[in-house]
């Protein structure tokens, strides 16, 4: 299998070069150069398969042998079984017809684990084959630096770099990132906001002459491709669970990056009978503007009680878009150049096509809080922020009642008992078992000027060698 560049001018990369690639040298992102699909036969085979069993099924196809069958399973199986439920993403029934994937079972507890305990088990796997070593660096608001942590902090052949803004990330999120002591994790806490550390990962990702000779930085965030792959595989777990192929499901996917719901997008062209796909926003709503409205234009960012959807510009739509503007990387190229102006309008046939697959919608944070109140009175079942938003844009936007609306739960609400005390909750939602003393746990992370050449010299003189 081959991929290629969103912008049609990088060269196309083989699957293991592409994971240990970030943005393709035109500035684009890589996708499959094709799709692999499966018959309806195929996924009625799936329903009653295990999480790890399935993921191989679904995965295998995209790596094409180019990682053995047998590493690769062994690469599921142990990224798994860090998982404290039996059934990986288990689902819970909130309504008629309506329910939750618990995608929040994994050490850090959001739906990040999913890709990242994949990703940071594969970069070892890689790395130790080519006897490579790399340097890992990221920027978080939040979630994706605690799940890239956990996975690649047992990783023998790299060093990783997360950079948060000082003061600026929740007490649990802090926690979950520096209480993590191996050598080879850097947690930065750097004075500045969360667009100074992605500048900061940036600047860092086109100017890597301050590493030492023979590393390159590696990418963790959504724009590395196998982090998608990884996601793909539970929209076909939820949905052969409540009876695909046989019958058609919807989801809805609180969204920020376009990652999670772009997996969906994808499992809907390999086969996976996919009705609707909601669109989820909280007020940084660029995405709901443009598939309600085509208005596709940067806004000032709000700090929002769903703060893993605080983005401005959604950097996985770039993959959507290509797809549906049929593949021409000539035409990709032109509007991202033309959206450095702070918008663009997209033809009235990509809105078309979109708009047969996508409904959006968009929540602030009043209404987001009502409905955690709302179903915890009806069910006893606590949503996390970003859950509640999904719920509410699915309630909202539904377009059949008989088909199973799956909303996804992307987080455990004990990482955000801010919004869950805000919503009428006396108490904090307890952490899960496995945390119970992360608030005594120790904790190491340097903080930092917001200075490019300060942040390089901490980074030289800590990497192994
Ligand atoms: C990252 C994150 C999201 C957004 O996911 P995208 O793939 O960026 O759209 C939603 N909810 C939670 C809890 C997250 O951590």
């Amino acid at each position: 299998m081959k991929y290629i560049s969103t912008r049609g001018q990088a060269p196309s990369l083989s699957f293991e070069d592409v994971v240990l690639t970030g943005l393709a040298s035109d500035g684009g992102l890589y996708l499959p150069e094709t799709m692999p699909t499966f018959s309806k036969e195929d996924i009625a085979s799936m329903a009653g398969m295990s999480y790890q069993d399935l993921a191989f099924k679904v995965m295998a196809p995209f790596i094409d042998g180019e990682v053995p069958d047998a590493d690769l399973k062994d690469i599921i199986d142990k990224s798994y079984s860090t998982f404290r439920h039996a059934a990986i993403a288990p689902l819970v029934q909130t309504d008629h017809n309506e329910f939750i994937l618990e995608l929040f079972q994994g050490p850090t507890l959001a739906f990040k684990d999913f890709a990242l305990q994949f990703l940071g088990n594969l970069f070892d796997y890689i790395l130790a084959k080519r006897d490579q070593k790399v340097v890992v660096m990221g920027a978080t608001s939040g979630d994706t630096g605690s799940a890239a942590i956990e996975g690649c902090c047992n990783c023998d052949n790299l060093d990783i770099f997360i950079l948060h803004p000082h003061n600026r990330v929740s007490d649990v999120q802090r926690r979950q990132m520096t209480s993590v002591l191996t050598d080879n994790v850097h947690n930065i806490a750097l004075e500045g906001n969360f667009d100074d550390c992605q500048n900061m990962v940036k600047a860092s990702f086109a100017d890597q002459s301050f590493l030492p000779d023979g590393r390159q930085l590696v990418a963790v965030n959504s724009i590395n491709w196998a982090r998608i792959m990884a996601q793909i595989v539970y929209y076909f777990y939820a949905a052969t669970a409540v009876g695909a192929p046989h019958r058609e499901v919807a989801f809805s996917v609180p969204t920020g990056n376009f990652g999670d719901i772009f997996a969906g997008y994808l499992a809907k062209q390999m086969g996976l009978p996919i009705d609707q796909l909601v669109v989820a926003t909280n007020s940084n709503d660029i995405l709901h503007r443009c598939l309600s409205n085509n208005d596709h234009s940067k806004q000032e960012l709000n700090h929002t009680l769903s703060p893993s959807m605080d983005i401005m510009v959604s950097s996985n739509f770039e993959r959507m878009l290509f797809d549906l503007c049929g593949r021409d990387g000539d035409l990709i190229r032109h509007m991202m150049e033309d959206f450095k102006s702070g918008s663009m309008t997209l033809s009235q046939d990509v809105i078309d096509k979109a708009a047969e697959l996508f409904t959006s919608y968009r929540v602030d944070d009043d209404t987001m809080l009502d409905v955690i109140s709302d179903v915890f009175d009806k069910t006893e079942y606590l949503l996390d922020p970003h859950t509640a938003i999904g719920v509410e844009a699915a309630r909202k936007t539904r377009r059949r009642q008989d088909i199973p609306m799956i909303c996804m739960a992307t987080a455990h609400p004990a990482k955000f008992p801010e919004a869950v005390k805000k919503a009428g909750q006396s108490e904090d939602p307890a952490l899960p078992h496995h945390m119970k003393d992360l608030f005594e746990r120790e904790e190491r992370f340097t903080v930092q000027k917001n200075d490019i050449n300060t942040i390089h010299s901490f980074m030289a003189a800590n990497i192994r060698t």
